[in-house]
């Protein structure tokens, strides 16, 4: 994946807030559930820390990346200016400037991504749309607008009542690859980014308000998540050719590799061989996001869609 390096960057919607964030999941948890979590076992790894995830989504039905079942509640308060925009921003995208800037800074390619994908789904859903309320980066943990306190371990995450896509940039190197053997590369970066973004596009569209079961391979919930991946794939197919406000595609040199490599971040991110990797065996009654196979599937599923969100209805009758 090259960048155009003519191309403008915007940076208004993405923001690093540092390691300021305070708190943590011993100060409450996400979603302020207020839950006992397990504490101090940091040591031991992102495999622990996923049963942390699994242990908050199911007392609190709030969870990293799974914030995103508060959707009923948010769908009906989508004022996100009310959350303060600029809270600590510590200029560390500041100088993205151009195109030229992401080829040659990871930072940068951040605030790209994150521009090809407000420019795609500007123009995808276009009556409905409305920007997200930004991509926080944050370092250790992260107090959220509108999901609690964070920490790094719970991975990426979308809260959809402050509509913010929330995000410690080591996740890459230390939990993707570091813990789940996956890959740290560029388009696995823009995948995990595509991912998270097809959360904001669902609560826009008012999906979020569908899930009813939390658990389970066909649980209401596997059923979000798989969408996100296909709304992901349906960006992935179509970067190459979505232009800016200045009429310029942001995203040139899409290679197969790239493809392949999203493909492999979406397997290493699939509850069965999380589940293998942390206990030797897999439990679908568990599953929130899906099996590293639906994953895959889905996300090719919106590569072929052809720009039509309606190929990505994981909750149509025997869908999933
Ligand atoms: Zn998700």
């Amino acid at each position: 994946m090259r960048f155009n390096p003519k191309a403008r960057l915007d940076t208004s919607r993405t923001r690093d807030v540092g390691g300021s964030g305070g708190g943590g999941l011993g100060g409450g948890g996400l979603g302020g559930g207020g839950m006992q979590l397990p504490t101090g076992k940091m040591g031991a790894g992102g495999i622990v820390l996923l049963l942390v995830i699994v242990l908050i989504s199911q007392c609190t039905g709030v969870g990293p990346d799974l914030g995103s079942v508060l959707g009923g509640a948010a769908g009906s308060t989508l004022d996100a200016s009310r959350f303060d925009q600029a809270q600590g921003d510590t200029g560390r995208y500041a100088n993205c400037k151009s195109g030229e800037d992401a080829n040659n800074n990871p930072d940068c390619a951040l605030v790209a991504v994150e521009n090809s994908l407000y420019d795609y789904w500007k123009g995808e859903v276009n009556g409905q749309f409305q920007p997200e309320n930004g991509v926080e980066t944050f370092t250790g943990s992260v107090n959220t607008n509108g999901c609690g306190n964070a920490t790094t371990d719970v991975g990426p995450f979308y809260c959809p009542t402050d509509q913010t896509i929330y995000l410690d940039t080591s996740f890459y190197r230390d939990m993707l690859e570091g813990q789940l053997g996956g890959k740290d590369a560029p388009f696995v970066r823009a995948y995990v980014i595509a991912h998270e973004y097809g959360h904001h596009i669902q609560n826009l569209l008012g999906i979020m308000g569908k899930v009813r079961t939390q658990q389970g391979p066909r649980s209401d919930s596997v059923k979000l998540e798989l969408q996100a991946d296909c709304f992901a794939g349906m960006w992935a197919q179509a970067a190459q050719t979505t232009p800016d406000a200045d009429g310029n595609v942001l995203i040139s040199d899409l290679t197969d590799t790239d493809i392949t490599d999203a493909i492999g971040a979406a397997t290493a991110v699939g509850d069965d061989y999380i589940q293998n990797r942390m206990s030797g065996h897999a439990n679908p009654e568990s599953w929130t996001h899906g099996s590293s196979a639906q994953r895959v599937q889905w996300f090719k599923t919106g590569m072929a869609s052809n720009d039509d969100v309606n190929a990505c209805d994981t909750f149509a009758a025997g869908a999933v």
